[in-house]
């Protein structure tokens, strides 16, 4: 997709051109075939949401590619419910949906200011199962609420042989989780990271960001341009 980098970045960048991919991960070496996030192809983007946007990979192309089909699913960890994370999730017939009960809530009664996000008919009828709160899932498959993005984003951290990687959840760049560039030593020092651009609540957007920079060997932000190629982590 092509956007604003503020989007992503809040209070930074405005009228930079950035493009950034939607990205579904598969978590290697579980017992389950588990999934973070489903992604949303250049369509929707351009249909839904009138954002210049073109195909990369199909979601069924990309599961071929780690050997799946979207039916041997069998968990999909929604970080939240936004379009772009969501959009093929209703694919994998046979999954369980993990969600944050305040994400879910949220999704079927947003504010205004965020509801143009969200898709009703991409989540409505989904297998549900609802967790509040932190959660391991399964050994080193952390679930960590981080709102802000929205009021029940979480992040994912997968323990790998090097070390704790977290996939964020909340729509961002690696940029975020570092001071911005191209601004003065003195706003460089008093802005240790980025807030994502859109959120309900950019303080807590602000302390998630933190958290999941203290947090993690790894950082997997959701719509880095690294990720607009497909690869393995680590
Ligand atoms: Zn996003």
């Amino acid at each position: 997709m092509e956007l604003d980098k503020a989007v992503l970045m809040y209070r930074f960048h405005y009228g930079q051109k950035i493009q950034v991919p939607n990205v579904t991960w598969y978590i290697e070496g579980a017992d389950k075939n588990i999934l973070v996030d489903t992604a949303a192809e250049a369509g929707l983007a351009k249909e839904f949401r009138g954002i210049p946007a073109k195909e990369i990979m199909s979601f069924e192309d990309a599961l071929a590619s780690v050997g799946l089909k979207p039916g041997d699913v069998d968990i999909v960890i929604a970080t939240h419910l936004q379009w772009d994370h969501s959009a093929n999730t209703h694919k994998c017939k046979n999954a369980r949906v993990l969600v944050q009960e305040a994400e879910l809530r949220f999704a079927y009664a947003p504010h205004p200011i965020l509801a143009p996000t969200y898709k009703k008919s991409l989540f409505r009828g989904l297998n549900f199962t609802v967790v509040k709160g932190y959660q391991e899932i399964a050994p080193g498959i952390e679930l960590i609420p981080t709102p802000g993005h929205t009021p029940g984003n979480m992040s994912v951290a997968v323990n790998t042989e090097k070390g704790k990687a977290v996939i964020t959840g909340f729509c961002c760049l690696k940029e975020n989780f570092g001071p911005p560039e191209n601004v003065s030593e003195e706003v460089k020092e008093i802005t240790p990271v980025v807030a994502p651009g859109i959120h309900l609540n950019a303080v807590d957007g602000f302390e998630s960001v933190l958290l999941v920079k203290g947090l993690a060997d790894i950082v997997l932000p959701c719509h880095d341009p690294s990720f607009m190629t497909p690869q393995t982590i680590p």
